[in-house]
């Protein structure tokens, strides 16, 4: 069915099949040959997949499952330059199964990818793809993900929903996310990584990651978050990266973004899971000179809050988007079970923007202002 694959393609190419370098003698399907015969061979692989509606290839002696593969799988290359990367990918499109982490796409039937496969003459699996896109189907972050769960990074950009913190592992490449703010507020996207590592956070104003805004550089075990005061910038789209610079192991982005004030002498209640990261609210009504203290007390002994403030300059639009590291009050030093509070004499006045970092623990945070 594999060498059927061919023969279609083939046909379908008018008999100018693709060039495929280092595809002969030997070809491996969890191994780099080139882009022209990761295409002509994981089409086939493909092909012979979606015929039988089983997501394997079928080799002489063996068989190598297509679901499984993702980042960090042992003995697979990645990228579209492999066969079984691109199969993966196509099997994951066409399938309405979810996997973890990154494919939550499925067109339920292999009809999109094998429309566009009979529209055009592909050289290469990234030509197919642009041609997709030509014929209209989905190339957005949806379909982006199922390619970047078989190591194909075109260009995914995971989208952060409000106030919903995802799990990730190691960021073995870097990680691309993306939000849009919708509220004038203070919304901050945080970072939390693994116990003895340290992964830095970077926020771009450009879905190509060309202008950065901010980045939050601290050490291992530090939650990295970086702020937009969206009482100043206009609401508009965000990319985070985050990068590994070492140590292993999952951990937690999460984008706090609402609509909730913090008035003086008034509390809130913040509950946190095990997996919650970050919340904010805003403090407006200061005035040049008065006091803003805040104090944030956890409900459970495990429970470790970290408390900053936020606040930016309307003379200086660099600083309504800035790091964990220029909040102008902080307080982090306590320890698990304990409060953490600060004071502020404001220089400006303002909203600002209250931030509770859950370093870690199980319960409900009271944020009081007085
Ligand atoms: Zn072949």
């Amino acid at each position: 069915m594999h060498e059927l694959g061919h023969a279609v393609m083939d046909e379908a190419y008018k008999d100018n099949f693709p060039a495929a370098p280092n595809c002969f003698p030997t070809h491996f399907i969890q191994a780099v040959s080139s882009a022209g015969c990761a295409w002509t061979e994981g089409f086939a692989d493909w092909y012979q997949a979606a015929v039988y509606a089983d997501p394997e290839y079928a080799g002489d002696g063996f068989t190598v499952g297509l679901e499984g593969p993702t980042w960090g799988t042992p003995d697979w290359d990645n990228g579209d330059a492999v066969e079984g990367r691109v199969a993966g990918a196509m099997n994951d499109i066409a399938d309405s199964a979810a996997e973890p982490y990154w494919d939550n796409y499925g067109e339920g039937a292999p009809g999109h990818l094998w429309d566009t496969f009979l529209n055009h003459r592909s050289a290469t699996f990234h030509d197919f793809w642009n041609q997709r896109g030509t014929d209209n189907f989905d190339v957005s972050d949806g379909p982006l993900g199922s390619l970047f769960q078989n190591t194909i990074d075109y260009g995914f950009r995971n989208p952060l929903a409000d106030n919903q913190s995802l799990t990730r592992p190691d960021p073995l490449t870097p990680h691309n996310y993306h939000f849009t703010t919708t509220t004038v507020f203070w919304p901050v996207v945080a970072l939390r990584p693994p116990a003895g590592a340290d992964y830095d956070l970077f926020l771009y104003g450009d879905r190509p990651q060309t202008q950065l805004l901010a980045a939050s550089q601290l050490g291992a075990g530090t939650t990295d978050f970086v702020a937009v005061d969206s009482n100043r910038r206009p609401l508009g789209d965000y990319y985070p990266q985050v990068r590994a610079i070492s140590g292993h192991g999952p951990y937690q982005i999460e984008l706090a973004q609402g609509a909730s004030q913090l008035p003086a002498a008034s509390s809130a209640t913040i509950p946190m899971g095990a997996n919650d990261v970050v919340a904010v609210r805003d403090v407006c009504g200061v005035t040049a000179g008065s006091t803003v203290t805040l104090t944030v007390t956890p409900s459970d002994p495990g429970q470790d809050a970290e408390l900053f403030l936020m606040g930016s300059d309307p003379a200086q639009p660099s600083t309504f988007v800035q790091p964990r590291s220029a909040s102008v009050a902080q307080a982090a030093g306590a320890g698990p079970g304990q409060p953490e509070s600060l004071t502020y004499t404001a220089t400006s006045a303002g909203c600002f923007g209250a931030v509770v970092v859950n370093k870690g623990g199980v319960g409900t945070y009271t944020l009081t202002r007085s």
